[in-house]
């Protein structure tokens, strides 16, 4: 029904917050619900008094976006089968962006795709970064499994890093049409402020990494005796972190939270996290959908001064007032929403006590996290084509921004630049009748594998 904006071609799809449904055009044929990876659509009649907000954010959507004639002109995408019958392809990581360039690629009968990944458990940030009390947006994975002729051309390899000891990208090359680079973002940002070293400061990686399993985190040992802990920046991983440190251990007893961190919150002294914005309430980096859903955890402040939010309009800065109005609670835990609080220096004698920040006030914390955002090099790319046989996708293509659905057309773009290569022969055949994986023995790991991994990594 054209009736879900903005879609992947019109303005503002890379940085929209959500996907609205018009209320006005919508039919109720289902067909969204049955396809949403994330379980995101309900019918309106079935909201929870707490959920007619979103209700509310999809209507206003349309006043400021009246539907166009053309939106209902147009035709759904086709996807066109491409002749690629026998055409080679590597991947590079296993995250979301990987998978999708999977999905994208193995919709052409005769195409194979070997991916690789250096870990040995699959999924990249689905696995290792969603928060673990977003089950739902986890569950993303599940759709990465495809009808049995397609899913016999593909082969992930788990433990196998290109690059390091595993394999070379030449041979990947060698043994390839193309290889496509899905490896995320390599890094974080750093502060380069004084006291960033000291002990007590972890950036998000890490701590996400910890609460999430994964290997190279699994034995941060974070100091939670202190009662606050500061969060510098206030983007979505901000507000997850926050949200986990303050969260009721018995609730997150149910999700998938690693089991040393899940033992360790029930341990924690926490009562308070400050979140840190460097500029004003308007330009705050989270979006409005997760900072609702934190604004109706039960039981837990969230605590916005009033100052902060007296200038500017639009849905965020509505919802940031209702916030500030909202009476104080004593008791229970909160989360404490500060804007224009840029840090100067982590402060502490031997350990992190505290943030000065640029006006000289000091937030004393015995934890501080830093979560200003994920950083490294990322591929320069023309349409995802870093060169005739070599692609990138996700993060690794376009910087770390954007959620887990984002890649999903950031891989089909990707994806066509090559079949396109291809179709037009600028693709060097592979050297050898076999892929590398399977020429060097390295054995896929098969859906009996995968239920194993996924059991050992929930015991
Ligand atoms: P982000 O959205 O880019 O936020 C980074 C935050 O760090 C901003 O508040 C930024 O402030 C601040 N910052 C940067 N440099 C700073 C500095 N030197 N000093 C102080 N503050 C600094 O990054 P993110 O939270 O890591 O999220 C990455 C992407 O993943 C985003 O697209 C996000 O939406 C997505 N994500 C989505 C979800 C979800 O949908 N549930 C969950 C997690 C992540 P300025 O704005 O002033 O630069």
């Amino acid at each position: 029904m054209g009736c879900i904006h903005p879609t992947p071609d019109e303005l503002g799809f890379a940085t929209a917050e959500m996907l609205y449904i018009d209320p006005d055009t919508c039919i109720d044929c289902g067909a969204c619900a049955d396809a949403c990876p994330v379980d995101a659509i309900r019918p309106d009649a079935a909201l929870t008094a707490d959920d007619q907000w979103y209700a509310g954010a999809n209507a206003e959507y349309y006043q400021s976006n009246p539907p166009s004639p053309e939106w209902y002109r147009r035709q759904p995408p086709q996807i066109a089968r491409v002749s690629a019958d026998g055409l080679r392809v590597a991947i590079v990581g296993s995250g979301a962006a990987g998978f999708y360039a999977a999905t994208a690629l193995l919709r052409h009968p005769g195409v194979r795709v070997d991916m690789y990944e250096k870990l040995s458990a699959p999924h990249g940030l689905i696995r290792y970064g969603v928060a673990p009390d977003h089950p739902a947006t986890k569950g993303v994975a599940g759709q990465f499994r495809w009808p049995a002729g397609q899913q016999k051309r593909f082969a992930l390899h788990l433990g196998v890093e290109v690059g390091g000891a595993g394999i070379s990208h030449d041979t990947l090359l060698d043994d390839h049409h193309a290889v496509i680079y899905a490896t995320g973002s390599a890094g974080e940002r750093r502060l380069d402020i004084p006291g960033e070293e000291l002990p007590g400061v972890i950036g998000a990686l890490q701590f996400v990494g910890w609460y999430n399993g994964h290997p190279d985190h699994a034995r941060l040992a974070p100091d939670l005796t202190g009662r606050r802990a500061v969060v510098i920046g206030n983007g979505n991983v901000a507000l997850d972190l926050a949200r986990i440190l303050t969260a009721d251990p018995d609730a997150l007893a149910g999700t998938d939270i690693a089991k040393p961190a899940l033992m360790a919150l029930r341990c924690s002294a926490i009562e308070e996290v400050v979140v840190l914005g460097r500029r004003g309430a308007a330009q705050a980096a989270f979006t409005t959908p997760e900072l609702y859903a934190l604004s109706r955890v039960p039981g837990l402040g969230v605590v916005v001064d009033p100052e902060d939010v007296v200038s500017g309009d639009g849905p965020k800065l509505a919802l940031l007032r209702e916030l500030a109005e909202r009476p104080r609670e004593t008791g229970g835990k909160r989360i404490v929403l500060r804007f224009n609080a840029a840090p100067e220096e982590i402060i502490g004698d031997g350990a992190a006590a505290g943030v000065r920040l640029s006006t000289g006030e000091v937030v004393e914390a015995g934890l501080v996290l830093r979560s200003i955002g994920f950083g490294g090099a990322t591929f320069d790319t023309v349409a995802g084509r870093v060169s005739p046989g070599v692609y990138a996708t996700g993060w690794a293509r376009r910087g770390p921004t954007g959620g887990i659905g984002t890649n999903r057309t950031c891989a089909e773009e990707t994806v066509a630049t090559l079949l396109a290569d291809y179709a037009a022969g600028a693709l060097n055949a592979p050297r050898r009748p076999e892929p590398a994986g399977r020429r060097l023995r390295l054995w896929p790991v098969g859906s009996h594998g995968m239920k194993k991994v996924d059991a050992s990594r929930s015991s």
